[in-house]
């Protein structure tokens, strides 16, 4: 990943990990670039296939590809922001990010979105409008 290649994943993620939207510059952790579909699955390094994210949501991710929707039970593949929508897919309860379709449900799940820590530190930013 070349320095360029970098700030284009950086600016068209708007600068926030693009599964749970925390800002850069609020994580104390340098963010990585994520393969969409892993290099396991023969996912390509084309920036198609990358997104850029928060450390703790690429470790939880792993080489996944789908999840279990904790409503239905059922087997789905996990977001994908390079062809879907965020608010298509989640919506916020206060600083609670809630699936809004299997897709959504599975993510919010498997990437472990809504941990006591990181609602912790969205009230946070929300209350001071750094969100
Ligand atoms: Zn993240």
């Amino acid at each position: 990943l070349n320095s360029a290649e970098r700030e284009l994943l950086r600016s068209r993620a708007g600068f926030r990990c693009e599964y749970w939207r925390l800002p850069e510059a609020f994580s104390p952790f340098l963010f990585q670039k994520d393969h969409v579909v892993a290099r396991k699955h023969d996912g390509s390094d084309d920036s198609e296939n990358l997104a850029w994210t928060c450390p703790d949501c690429n470790a939880h991710k792993g080489t996944d590809l789908t999840a279990i929707d904790p409503e239905s039970g059922g087997v789905e593949l996990l977001f994908n922001p390079r062809v879907q929508h965020w608010d298509q897919n989640f919506r916020w309860e206060g600083a609670i990010i809630v699936g809004k379709t299997p897709v959504g449900r599975a993510t919010v799940r498997l990437l472990k979105m809504n941990l006591r820590e990181r609602v912790a530190l969205r009230r946070e930013l929300m209350g001071a409008d750094l969100w």
